[in-house]
Parts: C-alpha cells; sequence; structure tokens
C-alpha cells in the first residue's frame, strides 16, 4: 500500500529543504519500523510503501509525525487512461463500502503535458464514468463528501480524501531542549508546541517524596508516555527534590517559598540541559496565570538559568491551553487529583511583584549548589520510546 504524504512548510524551505525532508523521512520510517517498503521524494511530497498488514499503523503513524501535513493512501498506476478509471472506481467503492450515497467530485491535476488528456478532459470523463458505475454519487464541485484525486506525474496517482497530520516541523531539525513537565495542564501543552517546531526534548520532573504521592510521579511519566511516539522518544529525568524544598522551607520567608523553588528548578534543569547537550529549557508558563508567572517573576526564575527558556504558552490563555490538551491527548490525565509539589509548599500570600536584587540575595542565601549538584547525580531516567 502506497501512501501519498503532503509537506507544508518544508516545501518552502529553500536552500535547506533536503535536511528537512531527510529528517521526516527518517522519523517515518523509524517509527514505522520494519514496515516501510520505499519511500520517495518528489517536489514536496513523499511516497512511502508500506505492507497490507501495517497500513492501520501508518495511519496512526503519519497522523502524529510532526512535519506531515496531510496524507492518504494512494493507488499509483501506468498514464492510461483505463487504469486511472479503475482505481478512481475502487477509491469510490471503499468510500461507498463505509458511507453510503455521497457526493463527489474529481480533482485532475497533469503535471506531465505529454499525457493525452488535459485536466478538464480527465475530470470529466471521470465524472461520468464513476456516476454510471456507482449511481448512488452525484456531483458536487463545492463541498463534495469525496474528492478523487488524479495526479499525472511520472506515474499516475489517484487517491480520496486526505487526512490532516500535525503539520509543523519534524522533531530533530531544531536542536534539543529540556522540557520542565510538572504532570500538569500547561508544560505538556508547551513541550508540543515546542515539537511542532521541531525541538527534541528531555524532560525532568521534580518529586518532593513523601510531601506529594508515587501517583503523582507515575502521572509526569504517564504523559512523557503519550508524547512520546510524535516527539521521536523522551528521556524522563525524574529529580529528588524533597532536600532543597526542605531547606528552602527552613531558611527563607514563606512568601517567597515558590519562586525559590521555581528558581532552583530553572538551575536544575540547567544542569541538566547541560549534561544532555540541550540548549535551552521550556516551561508551561504563562503570563499572569499565577503568582510566580508575573513578569518580575519569570526574569527572576529564568534568570538562574544560563539557557534561553521558551514559554510557547507565555500569551495564552487558561481556556485555549484546555482545548490544546485535549487534542494532544494529555488532558485526562493532566487533570488526575494528585497534589503536585508547589501545591504543597505554596506559601498563603505568594510575591506577585518581586524585587529582583532582594530575591537573588535569598537564593543566595540558600547556599543550595551542592544540593543542586547532589539531586542531579541522584536523578534516575527512564527512556519512553517512539513506537506507537
Ligand atoms: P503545569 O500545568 O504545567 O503544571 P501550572 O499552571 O501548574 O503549570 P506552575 O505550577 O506554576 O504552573 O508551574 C509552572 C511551570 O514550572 C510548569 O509549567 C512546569 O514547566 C514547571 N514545573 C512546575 N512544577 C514542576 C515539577 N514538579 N517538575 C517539573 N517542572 C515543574
Ligand atoms: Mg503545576
Amino acid at each position: 500500500m502506497l501512501f501519498l504524504i503532503k509537506l507544508g512548510e518544508i516545501a518552502l524551505k529553500r536552500g535547506n529543504r533536503g535536511y528537512f525532508e531527510k529528517k521526516l523521512m527518517q522519523n517515518i520510517k523509524r517509527r514505522l519500523r520494519g514496515d516501510t517498503r520505499r519511500g520517495e521524494m518528489q517536489k514536496g511530497r513523499f511516497y512511502v510503501e508500506v505492507s497490507e498488514d501495517a497500513v492501520v499503523r501508518a495511519d496512526a503513524v503519519l497522523s502524529s509525525t510532526f512535519g506531515v501535513v496531510a496524507f492518504a493512501p494512494t493507488i499509483a498506476v501506468g498514464k492510461t487512461y483505463e487504469k486511472i478509471k479503475t482505481a478512481a472506481l475502487q477509491v469510490c467503492g471503499d468510500f461507498l463500502a463505509q458511507a453510503g450515497s455521497k457526493t463527489f467530485k474529481v480533482a485532475a491535476r497533469r503535471s506531465d503535458k505529454s499525457f493525452a488528456m488535459d485536466s478538464y478532459q480527465i475530470a470529466q470523463k471521470l465524472g461520468d464514468d464513476i456516476r454510471y458505475t456507482h449511481p448512488r454519487l452525484s456531483v458536487d464541485v463545492h463541498s463534495p463528501d469525496l474528492t478523487v484525486h488524479v495526479e499525472v506525474r511520472d506515474r499516475v496517482y489517484i487517491y480520496g480524501n486526505e487526512k490532516r497530520g500535525l503539520g509543523g516541523l519534524p522533531v530533530g531539525t531544531a536542536e534539543k531542549g529540556v522540557l520542565l513537565l510538572s504532570g500538569g495542564i500547561d508544560s505538556p501543552v508547551a513541550a508540543f508546541l515546542m515539537a511542532r517546531r521541531g525541538l527534541r526534548q528531555d524532560a525532568v520532573y521534580f518529586h518532593t517524596y513523601p510531601f506529594t504521592s508515587q501517583e503523582a510521579e507515575e502521572k509526569a511519566e504517564a504523559i512523557a508516555g503519550i508524547l512520546a511516539p510524535s516527539f521521536n522518544g523522551i528521556n524522563l529525568f525524574s529529580v529528588p527534590f524533597t532536600d532543597i524544598a526542605s531547606r528552602i522551607r527552613e531558611k527563607a520567608p514563606p512568601a517567597e517559598m515558590t519562586l525559590l523553588m521555581r528558581a532552583c528548578m530553572m538551575s536544575t534543569a540547567a544542569k541538566i540541559a547541560e549534561r544532555q547537550e540541550a540548549l535551552c529549557l521550556v516551561t508551561g508558563e504563562s503570563l499572569s496565570q499565577v503568582a510566580s508567572q508575573t513578569v518580575q517573576s519569570m526574569r527572576f526564575t529564568g534568570g538562574r538559568a544560563e539557557l534561553p527558556v521558551f514559554r510557547p504558552l507565555v500569551g495564552m490563555g487558561k481556556e485555549e491551553i484546555i482545548n490544546l490538551a485535549r487534542r494532544i491527548g494529555t488532558y485526562e490525565t493532566s487533570i488526575l487529583p494528585f497534589e503536585d509539589c508547589c501545591t504543597v509548599f505554596a506559601p498563603k500570600k505568594p510575591l506577585i511583584r518581586p524585587d529582583l536584587e532582594r530575591m537573588n540575595r535569598s537564593y543566595h542565601r540558600l547556599e543550595i549548589g551542592a544540593s543542586v549538584d547532589a539531586a542531579v547525580e541522584q536523578s534516575k531516567r527512564t527512556w519512553f520510546g517512539p513506537s506507537t
């Protein structure tokens, strides 16, 4: 079975289009494992051949691989009208098997001008033949239920309705980042948006046993598992944060606690990033969502990392974020009711406009460097693979 894959933004790249295409093909092949027979590139399109029993899996892989804008199972035939007709009738038959009586149109395109019929003639004649063989189908050129695509290129490619993919750029084309993954609603969505721009990601989860439960950590693991297939796999670093949290509670005024926790998370994540050769951090912060996400707060916490901190949700509202979380499939897991460390250690009156100088002094007073190093040392890595 042949699949046609359409590329969006990649097709517009000039000098390094080949790099993006190659990466996408690698990502698809890797996820399909032994099942790809052939991958071919032609002018902004791919054709991938998979074995008959891998069709369902190929469908799942192509719907969830960044860089794929649309795809469709396709029949490729030699350049005669009879062959085109046979294939088109099959596409219609398959469609009718699921859909009952419906409307259709033919969209023909002729790149090879040596083919005897032009696209108008192909559409005309094929339309007649389809109606004759499948009387349950009637023509609607404006909003048909089925579009029968015919493309005359090196061969003739015939396919029905396209399915939409995730779009974006292939994961791995934009270096690697470290995601601060909390198990809440926001951070998985942030991760998804960065992956869609091609960023590969390792994730860190900070746990504070016994103040937070085993289940809270399992939630972060479950989310990593949901994201992993589209992300080319994810390393999840589970980092013990209880010592750091306790030290902050001992040494700092309650109002500063959340911010200092965040700052320590940033510096710990930055250490892990360095070890993993990652070049940026990613968080699920959104401007003014909570006290620790005001401009002043983010300026302080972000300042603890020398790497750029990407916050793709910064301009989004909660409702938008929730809608995305639903689409990505992480929402239901994210709302499982297990305390995260920040609820446990949250002060009653957090600082909303922290003074940078004062916060930096508080941070240095913690003398937390050795504890951060120890937390990195004691972190436990779990690999979530990319197979569907
Ligand atoms: P989320 O829904 O992602 O948990 P949130 O709205 O609960 O976000 P905060 O709890 O303030 O917001 O966390 C802000 C960001 O800090 C999170 O999006 C995440 O990137 C990071 N973060 C918070 N807690 C943890 C944690 N326990 N482990 C790893 N990262 C965390
Ligand atoms: Mg949270």
